[in-house]
């Protein structure tokens, strides 16, 4: 199994949309995948049409050592997608992880205890910060995707968050790298979203994946609809991106890691 974490300390830059919509795409082309919600707000979990009320064990007692993977894990509408939803008492977490034994490393200890080779892939969607539940996954992952939304500030931030990656691969996980920057909410009509993203290609190179996600008002209605983009409106320009960024996100996947 390869794991990936979509992680950006800024919210609202497409985070949540995009480990949606890739993880639907992802199952959708026969990976088995498994999205892991780490946000306290729940967004995935919501979006993926799991009510509050449905959510049994969640990724908060998957930290605190409350159940195992297996209990944690739940079916989603999306075949081949599974969920490890996130609650509210997620949003406590990261004070009371600091009291705990092994603060940092929570989730990849659930995960060595668990079966994970029930999964090709797993995506685990960040809060926006590089707090305790950000470190805990970019400790339990091979790979960093951070979303980029197509704004003026764009690129503020970037540095500080590529710091914590170094940071991390130099002092808990020699493997982890960078997946891959994703362009979000691309205007073609707006000049100056045009300049953004030549000047993060200009900055990053080759790290920035070729599709661009547009803004697609589609996107952003499907999670009020409890469902993907994918199966919403799977012909909308954001699906079709999304379905574009995933196959490119699969070539960039060492092959061996990803085949069951
Ligand atoms: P994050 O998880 O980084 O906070 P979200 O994915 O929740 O960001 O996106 C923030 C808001 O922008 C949400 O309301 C979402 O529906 C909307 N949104 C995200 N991507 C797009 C897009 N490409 N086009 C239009 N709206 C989008
Ligand atoms: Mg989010």
């Amino acid at each position: 199994m390869i794991s990936i974490a979509i992680a950006n300390q800024k919210g609202g830059v497409g985070k949540t949309t995009s480990a949606i919509n890739l993880a639907t795409a992802l199952a959708a082309t026969g990976h088995r995948t498994l999205l892991i919600d780490l946000d306290p707000q729940g967004n995935a979990s919501t979006g993926l049409g799991i009510n509050q009320r449905d959510r049994g064990h969640s990724s908060y007692d998957l930290l605190m050592g409350d159940c195992t993977l297996d209990e944690a894990v739940m079916a989603t509408l999306v075949p081949g997608l599974d969920l490890i939803p996130a609650t509210q008492d997620l949003s406590g977490a990261e004070i009371e992880l600091i009291e705990v034994e092994q603060r940092t490393h929570r989730l990849i200890n659930a995960f060595s205890n668990g079966s994970d080779h029930r999964w090709d892939v797993c995506l685990i969607d960040c809060p926006p910060s590089l707090g305790l539940l950000t470190v805990n996954a970019m400790i339990a992952v091979q790979s960093v995707l951070v979303p980029l939304q197509c704004e003026f500030f764009a690129l503020e931030g970037l540095s500080q968050l590529l710091q914590t990656v170094e940071r991390i691969r130099a002092r808990f996980n020699p493997g982890l790298s960078i997946l891959g920057v994703a362009l979000t909410m691309y205007d073609r009509r707006n000049r100056l979203t045009d300049q953004v993203a030549d000047d993060v290609r200009a900055c990053l190179g080759d790290l920035v994946f070729k599709t661009v996600i547009p803004r697609n008002v589609r996107l952003s209605e499907a999670p009020s609809h409890g469902m993907p983009a994918l199966i919403y409106d799977m012909r909308c320009a954001g699906s079709e991106a999304y379905m574009a960024l995933a196959r490119e996100l699969i070539d960039r996947l060492p092959k061996q890691e990803i085949a069951a």
